[in-house]
């Protein structure tokens, strides 16, 4: 069989695991794991041409525009790992990001070879993250139900008190997953159409959904 690059996809709302999956994924197919977030990030600690423009503009609170982001994507398809295939945590999360992803795999010969979608109900992804408890000085997370800390409220690693960020509280997150489901409904009609969008159950342990992700995955890869 002719080797050849394998591009995966991973949505789904905030909350539904990408992360945990993306990374077992990338693992057990030797892809590079992606997060935009991540990628940035990485940009901006390297002081990288890149990586300063785009911290002009998180200094500014603004968006990274997709074009930036897109470049900083090529660098990462084309390196050696990258060029196996990549599993794309998270990304596109708009119709514009997918055309642009879809050219830059095109100047490769590739394309997204599948769309995996993990499906939560809003009615866990709340439980999920407004139980998330963070340490403000080292960056752990916890969560009250499934992951405590030792002595409730203190880091286990620091010993800091643990708190809820804005971004995990009740009402923002119903907003955010608003506008989640606002900007990929569109995004996932058009894998639909396609007929390389597999739905997997996110609300089950993280081995269930990996094994169910692998089973969706098919025949598609290696
Ligand atoms: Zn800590």
């Amino acid at each position: 069989m002719v080797s050849r690059a394998l591009d995966v996809l991973l949505l789904g709302p905030p909350g539904a695991g990408k992360g945990t999956q993306a990374k077992r994924i990338a693992a057990a197919f030797e892809v590079l794991h992606i997060s935009t977030g991540d990628m940035l990030r990485d940009e901006v600690a390297k002081g990288s041409g890149l990586g300063q423009e785009a911290k002009e503009y998180m200094n500014r609170g603004d968006l990274v525009p997709d074009a930036l982001v897109g470049k900083m994507l090529t660098k990462l398809l084309h390196s050696r790992r990258g060029a196996l295939g990549c599993v794309y945590d998270g990304y596109p999360r708009t119709t514009a990001q997918e055309a642009l992803l879809e050219d830059l795999l095109a100047e490769l010969n590739r394309r997204v070879d599948v769309a995996l979608y993990l499906d939560v109900p809003d009615r866990e992804l709340l439980a999920r993250i407004t139980g998330r408890r963070s340490c403000p000085s080292c960056g752990a997370v916890y969560h009250v139900a499934t992951q405590p800390p030792r002595t409730e409220g203190v880091c286990d690693a620091c010993g800091t008190t643990l708190v809820q960020r804005d971004d995990d509280k009740a009402a923002v997150v119903r907003e955010r997953l608003k506008v989640y489901r606002k900007h990929t409904a569109p995004l996932l009609k058009l894998y639909e159409d396609r007929g390389i969008l597999r739905e997997v159950d996110g609300a089950v342990n993280p081995d269930e959904v990996f094994k169910r992700l692998r089973e969706a995955m098919g025949s598609i890869g290696k």
